[in-house]
């Protein structure tokens, strides 16, 4: 049966780094005898400034068409003075909430061949495998109303509104608790429930899961000390789930933690497991065309896509062991680059894992 992947390389770096995880998809296609089928749109600004949308019609046509999407990053200085309402971003924004990917799954794992990497001390670091689950259709960035208003007395105001129903709480709820039990059996739910009602709410629905995961110990904190506590004893975190603007800040910064932001991938899941695949950096602009990019991320969420959409654990763990094996080669872009390393552009990262591959 063929299956097919759906390649929106977007903008900035975008371009550079699918291009080598497309190599790595066609590789792996072929030894392990995948049967996947490839195809490419347009997204965010590349699709704004040919079609004059970031999410034409098209695109999300194949979106919902295709069993797995692999994205590389949208945005860049060159449409920041669009209004907001067409913005690169809101074709991502778009497509999360037309195929209803309300399960975002952030892995910060640190990979020992990188300890030094990290801004903290080794001892803090090492060993660290957290996942973050964030919400991702819900929450402030897509509460209404929304805008930027006029006040009697002329002055304007900007407005936003943070919520969520019971049952979309629930639902990422169980993502997490599921995620849990697979892993460490900890699951802390980060919320700011001594400010915000809806964060009072967030907080009952986690207890009332708690019941169904007897084998998951479920912990609460606020989202200020889960940032603090995440650059002081990060180790102590097994699977933190949290909403979406909580969970867009708190995962950057758990990301920083493992030395570069260009090694995490992360998953975009809906109910019926179809997924968007993509780094968790944006489109780097300051680097973009320079070659120099770090490809992993977006390496590893094709590992990551395998795995989860595709069902193809075996093809998945080859593009894992690949990118460890580089690694321990000492081959580095500059964003992991450290004493003794060998220095690689973005194509020479991704010659690499098709050659240890
Ligand atoms: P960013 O993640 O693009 O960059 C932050 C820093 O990390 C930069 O110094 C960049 O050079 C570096 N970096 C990021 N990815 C890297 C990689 N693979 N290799 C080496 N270095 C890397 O975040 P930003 O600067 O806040 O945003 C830039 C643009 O990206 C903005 O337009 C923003 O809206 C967009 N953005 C898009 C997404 C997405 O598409 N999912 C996510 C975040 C930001």
């Amino acid at each position: 049966m063929s299956r097919s992947v759906l390649l929106l390389p977007g903008d900035g770096i975008g371009p550079e780094i699918v291009a080598e995880a497309e190599k790595v998809l066609h590789k792996v296609n072929d030894k392990f005898s995948l049967g996947l089928s490839f195809d490419t749109a347009l997204v965010g600004g590349a699709a704004l400034d040919a079609e004059d949308t970031p999410l034409p019609a098209d695109t999300l046509d194949k979106a919902r068409k295709a069993d797995a999407i692999l994205l590389g990053a949208v945005g860049g200085p060159k449409w920041d003075s669009l209004p907001m309402s067409n913005r690169p971003e809101k074709g991502l924004l778009g497509l999360r909430s037309n195929l209803e990917l309300f399960a975002n799954l952030r892995p910060a794992i640190l990979y020992p061949q990188l300890a030094s990497a990290s801004s903290l001390k080794p001892e803090v670091v090492s060993g660290l495998d957290i996942l973050i689950v964030r919400e991702l259709t819900g929450g402030i960035y897509f509460g209404q109303p929304r805008g930027v208003r006029q006040l009697e007395n002329g002055e304007r105001q900007g407005y936003n509104t943070y919520q969520y129903t019971e049952s979309e709480i629930r639902r990422i709820g169980r993502v997490a608790f599921e995620a849990a039990q697979q892993r460490g059996k900890k699951l802390c739910s980060v919320d700011k429930a001594n400010v915000l009602e809806v964060t009072v709410l967030w907080r009952e629905i986690m207890e009332e899961l708690k019941s169904e995961y007897p084998d998951v110990e479920l912990s609460h904190m606020y989202v200020d000390n889960a940032a603090m506590q995440l650059v002081k004893a990060p180790k102590q975190f097994d699977v933190i789930v949290t909403g979406n603007m909580f969970g867009d800040i708190l995962s950057d910064e758990a990301a920083m933690l493992t030395g570069s932001i260009g090694m995490l991938p992360s998953a975009s899941l809906n109910s019926e497991k179809q997924g968007m695949y993509e780094p968790c950096h944006g489109s780097a602009p300051d680097i973009a065309g320079q070659g120099i990019a770090n490809p992993l991320a977006t390496i590893i969420s094709a590992a990551m896509m395998l795995r989860y959409s595709l069902n193809e654990d075996e093809a998945a763990a080859a593009i894992e062991a690949a990118v460890s094996k580089v690694l321990d080669q000492g081959l580095r872009t500059a964003d992991i680059m450290s004493e003794g390393g060998q220095k690689v552009s973005t194509r020479e990262m991704g010659e690499a894992v098709l050659n240890a591959l």
